[in-house]
């Protein structure tokens, strides 16, 4: 049932080019310093992000690397995880979560999910076992886990925390930033993220200098730059020099962007909260701050309201409708997950960013009301 609309428009999820037009000085004159420079590797434009990261999140140290991906993944070898031990992850959350714990040589043990998308504090201790060496918390769509109550687990239980914060940065609970809690944080600036580069990129933040040291050898073969020495056998996974001049510049702007967000993420809910056959994502929890990295509602309708919206021309996301668990290639057990079954029916994130429109979100707006005749 399309709406018969004579101004029927596309909205896009992220719209990249617009964005780099926003900032296309600033974007081409970092573009032109490295250049002219011919420094592509490990140098000043790195650090540089690295020290500005470090500072924006709250902590000592900041690594720059290939991708969120390999973020956890170092991070689980520099908390010693490895073949024998079980680390606990979210049933629901993107897939790098678990695929690092199983490349690490581990063994992902998985648990549901609450209604905010996040990993449920109730069900964490039954899945401890003596093997059990670490838990990765997800901070879900700019909000986060609640970490009082995961690190309280961890100290009880000698647990190393690995923050998976790819969709959270900037955010925080109690004035204490997400990525600042655990060993390290774990960072993606894949081009959807909040800070999206142009190609892949991550990061780890800690305020352990042993973990810094061991991340920044193993990006780089192993090998400690001051002195030649291998100290392992390591990878090359260093977030590129360019891509570190341009996150720099985009970083400055991310405090006004996540305002911006915030007040878009109020847009939708002054206008949608009337309608019963949605949830939308707002906690109102006391000192928890949401940055809506990903604006996520449920629809009680599913695929009939996301394909509704998308045969309208908005493009949604509907991560994730099938559970990575229930992918049989990667042979994980499924303990029963019934929120993570329900929301995967339900979910479907809205267009947010910060290059959208007034029109665009007004066009949203009454095509969700269209969709439930209001
Ligand atoms: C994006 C993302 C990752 C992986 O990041 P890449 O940079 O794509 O490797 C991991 N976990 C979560 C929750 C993510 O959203």
């Amino acid at each position: 049932m399309p709406v018969q609309n004579s101004a029927k428009m596309t909205v896009k999820f992220v719209n990249a080019v617009r964005n780099y037009h926003m900032i296309q000085k600033e974007i081409d004159a970092a573009y032109r310093d490295v250049m002219e420079s011919g420094e592509y590797i490990a140098r000043r434009h790195l650090s540089s992000f690295e020290e500005n990261l470090a500072k924006f999140v709250g902590t000592k140290y900041a690594v720059g690397l290939n991708s969120g991906y390999d973020a956890l993944h170092m991070s689980l070898r520099a908390a010693g995880v490895g073949r024998g031990d079980e680390v606990i992850v979210p049933a629901h959350t993107f897939v790098a979560t678990c695929s690092a714990v199983v490349n690490a040589g581990a063994e992902p043990v998985l648990v549901d999910v609450g209604k905010d998308f996040n990993i449920d504090i109730s069900k964490i201790e039954e899945a401890i076992t003596p093997r059990t060496k670490a838990i990765i918390p997800v901070h879900l769509s700019g909000y986060m886990a609640d970490m009082p109550a995961v690190m309280k687990i961890a100290e009880k239980h000698k647990l190393a925390v690995v923050e998976d914060a790819c969709q959270s940065l900037g955010s925080s609970i109690n004035g204490r930033g997400a990525g600042s809690w655990g060993l390290t944080g774990c960072w993606s600036f894949y081009p959807f993220k909040i800070l999206g580069g142009y190609g892949d990129g991550g990061a780890i933040t800690t305020n352990d200098p042993e973990v810094a040291d061991f991340a920044r050898r193993m990006r780089y073969n192993g090998e400690d730059r001051h002195t030649g020495e291998y100290h392992g056998h390591g990878f090359t996974c260093l977030l590129d020099n360019l891509q570190a001049a341009f996150l720099d510049v985009k970083l400055r702007h991310l405090p006004a962007w996540i305002k911006f967000r915030k007040a878009l993420a109020q847009r939708y809910r002054d206008a949608l909260s009337d309608l019963p056959d949605l949830l939308l994502p707002h906690y109102d929890r006391a000192g928890f701050d949401h940055i809506y990295q990903n604006y996520t509602l449920r629809s009680k309708q599913g695929s009939d309201f996301s394909d509704y919206l998308k045969a309208n021309g908005i493009e949604v996301l509907t991560q994730f409708r099938k559970p990575y668990y229930r992918h049989e290639a990667l042979k994980l057990k499924d303990r029963g997950f019934p929120e993570t079954e329900a929301l995967s029916r339900e979910v479907c994130s809205l267009p947010m960013n910060v290059e959208i429109t007034d029109e665009e979100v007004a066009y949203v707006i009454k095509t969700v009301r269209a969709f439930y005749k209001k």
